[in-house]
């Protein structure tokens, strides 16, 4: 039941997804016209000796070169432009000269701490120097860049509205946020009901696909604010955390014999990897710079690969996990593929495309909160099962079989709580010459009789007595309440009538014996079953011994403190 409801739910949250894809914002910004790389960040960041060389084909410099210089040619009408904005990302310095026909130049230095992000996707700006009618163009010098989009997003705007991404792509990844908060309830409420530690990690998961999600959107700019330096940073971190938990979280989900355990290693190896990765990525070490952009995103690459090993060993072995896992990856893994591959060099320009990602991980994390619901429930069905089964043993391990009261390992386990809840009288039955049932009518008879027996004392609907089958003919009865001892003398009375009643053809009427001890309320703590079980013995033999048919009692009473005194008396039929 939970388990449809919760489907429902999913399938609504990714109708939704998919609908809410629309398409991504397109600014009208001015791009570069040419480009150059120094090879030293000392070099000319204006159009003076020495000059760069140029390239005006489209291509985009290696942002891994020490200094990436643009040049903006300004157009001769319109408004002008106000601000160099790009993507995201680490970079040393950015200097920014606006020249002019005349051959003047102004110039503006930069750091990352001066960068303005604007949250509305994931750009931040930087004011242009004066640019007036006689501007002729911009050059911008970039030096140390930490990643690719800095250049290829590299572009000039009258104004920030330019570069904000449109309200309703904002409103659907601010929807996608959303969607996946329920992941982490549902996946809360049911740890909650099992300790499953694949849960756990798609908890882990799923909080770090919605910090990147938040992060690389600049929605996380309306709830916190945060520099660039410190965006740069949450941006690896939170993806690493995303991909690593995704990978151990599927290690931990696919059933039992479903994946080899070389390959559920190996996934969280390579898990550990692109964490390592992605810490060398967010240290920015200066001699990482080059290379560490591909490093990361290529650690990710050997990730995927042996996931999709995994899921087609998995699927081949008879997961159901597995199938979950294959339909929720497929839209992330070409999107992410197209990242990685893009942000390394392959294709034009790099393609972070924010919101396909988005929409994918989206989609990605409810399927794959439906896999997980889906084991949750099998989980705990055969949790259920097994418990159910276990609690079954126990109650079978308690009650005897031939009559089903309890046995004296039931009460032996409950009794000081018994004595607690009140029960203080003690009543040993054993019945007379019973040998003789079962010598002259059989032990079929003797057992009915013994079947009546434990029925009167079973003494129905009185919560206030509780009768037990010590074995063979002795049966025991602990009681509470007014009058125990005479409830007791009753119940024995009535084993001799409805013997005789409900069992035909017996010679002699079946009658019992008793030893009824009567406990005080206080003062007898740690006064154990076995005590009180030799006690009401003795007072049973005792009314064997004065003639069977009758009744033994004793009331303990205390007196000071030494110790427990007795009150004795004796019942006949
Ligand atoms: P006493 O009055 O001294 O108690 O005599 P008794 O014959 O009742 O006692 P004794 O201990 O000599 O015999 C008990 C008999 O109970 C022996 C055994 O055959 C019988 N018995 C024990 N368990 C069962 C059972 O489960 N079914 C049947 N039919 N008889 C049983
Ligand atoms: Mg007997
Ligand atoms: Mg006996």
């Amino acid at each position: 039941m939970l388990g449809r409801a919760l489907r429902g739910l999913l399938a609504v949250m990714a109708v939704t997804v998919v609908l809410c894809t629309v398409p991504e914002a397109q600014a009208r910004p001015i791009a570069p016209s040419c480009q150059a790389t120094a090879a030293l960040p000392a070099a000319s960041a204006r159009t003076g000796s020495p000059e760069p060389h140029w390239f005006c084909d489209g291509r985009i410099a290696d942002f891994r070169a020490p200094r990436v210089l643009l040049r903006f040619d300004l157009p001769r009408s319109g408004p002008h432009p106000a601000f160099f904005t790009t993507r995201a990302g680490s970079f040393g310095r950015i200097e920014i000269s606006v020249v002019d026909r005349g051959g003047t130049v102004r110039s503006a230095r930069y750091t990352m701490d001066e960068a303005e992000l604007i949250g509305s996707g994931l750009n931040f700006v930087l004011p242009l120097p004066e640019v007036t009618d006689r501007s002729d163009h911009i050059v911008v010098a970039m030096d140390d860049g930490w990643a690719a989009p800095l250049v290829s997003d590299a572009r000039l705007v009258a104004s920030v509205d330019e570069v904000r991404w449109p309200y309703e792509t904002m409103l659907a990844l601010a929807a996608i946020c959303g969607l996946l908060c329920m992941p982490l309830l549902f996946d809360l409420a049911f740890y909650r009901i099992l300790k499953a530690p694949f849960l756990l990690w798609h908890l882990t998961s799923v909080l770090g696909m919605l910090a990147l999600t938040l992060v690389s959107s600049g929605l996380v700019l309306h709830l916190a604010d945060l520099t660039l330096t410190q965006v740069s940073f949450l941006l690896p971190l939170t993806s690493c955390i995303g991909v690593g938990a995704a990978a151990i979280f599927a290690a931990d989900l696919f059933e039992k014999g479903c994946l080899p355990e070389r390959t559920r290693r190996l996934l969280r190896y390579f898990a550990g990897v692109t964490v390592v990765t992605s810490l060398a990525q967010m240290s920015r070490i200066p001699a990482l710079r080059e290379h560490g952009s591909d490093i990361f995103y290529l650690a990710f690459l050997p990730l995927i690969a042996l996931f999709c090993v995994a899921l087609a060993q998995a699927i081949v072995r008879g997961s159901r996990a597995a199938r979950y896992q294959l339909v929720a990856c497929m839209p992330l893994w070409a999107v992410s593929l197209q990242r990685i591959l893009t942000n390394v060099g392959f294709g034009d320009v790099p393609q972070d495309q924010i919101f396909a990602f988005s929409a994918a991980v989206a989609f990605q994390l409810v399927v794959t909160s439906l896999g997980a619901a889906d084991r949750f429930m099998i989980l705990k069905h055969e949790r259920d099962r097994a418990r159910a089964q276990s609690l079954a043993m126990e109650q079978m391990a308690e009650r005897d079989p031939l009559t089903g009261l309890l046995n004296r390992r039931a009460i032996e386990a409950r009794f000081a709580e018994l004595q607690r809840q009140g029960f203080d009288t003690m009543a040993l039955i054993d019945l007379d010459h019973f040998k003789r049932v079962n010598d002259r009518h059989g032990h079929q008879v003797g057992d009915h009789v013994l079947r009546v027996c434990a029925q009167v004392l079973r003494a129905d609907g009185d919560r206030h007595a509780i009768a037990l089958r010590l074995g063979g003919e002795e049966f025991m009865l602990l009681l509470r309440g007014l009058r125990a001892r005479e409830r007791a003398e009753h119940l024995r009375r009535a084993i001799t009538q409805r013997v005789a009643a409900e069992v035909e053809g017996l010679e002699a009427p079946v009658t019992a014996s008793m030893g009824v001890i009567e406990m005080p309320r206080e003062g007898l703590e740690g006064t154990t079953f076995a005590d009180l079980y030799a006690r009401a013995d003795m007072l049973l033999y005792e009314a064997k011994e004065a003639g069977r048919n009758r009744t033994m009692h004793e009331r303990l009473t205390l007196f000071g403190s030494g110790g427990p005194r007795t009150t004795r008396g004796t019942a006949a039929a």
